[in-house]
């Protein structure tokens, strides 16, 4: 029997909101209080910044993931429907507190609290996998954050294979420093970590040497580098693009934009230079505006490829 794939993409993801605190002249003095100049409560989570980006370029998308039945837990399903993503494999249990991280901004830098809740909760067993069926494409985040997915990633990997879906993860920032993914580059297709992380995995000093690295593991390999765009490898094929000129006013979001921007055009028969291109466009989008998601749109992405 053949399945039925009325979706583009499914996202495992950890699903979180963002209260980004900016406008901050220094770091927190605690016994005071300080008049800032905005705090903003966002969609957060990289895989579902991701998911957002696909569905907003028009991919249809699928999320699984585990939210409290608590107000932060509703903001997220409530972001999902507006950005038309199919949340049937959203688990909500009231026994969870959906994640949340706090980001105190400055001009310069940012200094982020988190605390896990569901995100390092969710367990393979409650994936819905009638959900995962239905997408030609698996993509993977936050491999580090999401503790009760990470046992069970081998697992993961090889049903959606099994049923014939291709796979891609961003794995994000490892908080313990031990890097280790022995057990996720084996049954990846596309892996998208940015220079920092990559030249981490592979105890490289240079992001040409970690790519070079990366690309002897997974077929399809890109290193995201930041205003200076990204590079990629797939087999002996090499392409390296600059990123798009923008005025960056927050990078939240970047890398998770261009995972959208990239794996849309790559799945859509894109040939690599193109996919990467789209990549950099989506993130540097982002880049030039506040927060991780709402930059994306086909007109958009399109004016920034041409120039306009
Ligand atoms: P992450 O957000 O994962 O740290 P990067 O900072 O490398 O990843 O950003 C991801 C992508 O977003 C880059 O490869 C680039 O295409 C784009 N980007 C990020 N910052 C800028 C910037 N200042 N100007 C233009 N493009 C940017």
């Amino acid at each position: 029997m053949t399945a039925l794939r009325d979706l583009d993409v499914v996202v495992v993801c950890e699903i979180n909101v963002d209260i980004v605190v900016s406008g901050l002249e220094g770091p927190p003095v605690f016994g005071t209080e300080r008049v800032v100049d905005d705090v903003v409560l966002a969609a957060g989570g990289s895989g579902l910044l991701t998911a957002s980006g696909l569905a907003d370029l028009g991919l249809r998308v699928g999320v699984c993931g585990l939210v409290g039945d608590d107000p932060f837990g509703r903001i997220m399903l409530d972001h999902c429907d507006r950005h038309g993503i199919d949340r049937r494999g959203v688990v909500v249990d009231p026994a969870e507190r959906t994640g949340a991280s706090v980001m105190l901004s400055t001009a310069r830098d940012r200094a982020i609290f988190t605390h896990t809740g569901a995100m390092a909760h969710f367990i393979y067993e409650q994936i819905n996998f009638d959900v995962v069926r239905r997408a030609r494409h698996l993509h993977l985040s936050s491999h580090f954050l999401q503790a009760g997915i990470r046992r069970a990633v081998p697992n993961l990997l090889a049903q959606a294979h099994a049923h014939g879906l291709r796979t891609s993860a961003d794995t994000g920032h490892d908080p313990d420093e031990r890097w280790e993914v022995a057990d996720l580059l084996p049954g990846l297709d596309i892996f998208l970590p940015n220079e920092v992380e990559a030249q981490a995995l592979t105890g490289t000093a240079t992001p040409e040497a970690a790519l070079a690295r990366l690309a002897l593991q997974v077929p399809l390999v890109v290193v995201k580098c930041g205003a200076a765009g990204a590079m990629a490898a797939r087999g002996s094929e090499q392409v390296r693009l600059p990123g798009f000129a923008v005025r960056a006013v927050d990078t939240t979001g970047a890398g998770d934009a261009f995972d959208a921007g990239f794996l849309a055009a790559w799945l859509g028969g894109a040939d690599l230079e193109s996919a990467v291109r789209q990549g950099n466009a989506c993130g540097a989008l982002t880049a030039a505006q506040m927060g991780g998601t709402g930059a994306l749109s086909p007109a958009a992405v399109q004016a920034m490829l041409v120039g306009a």
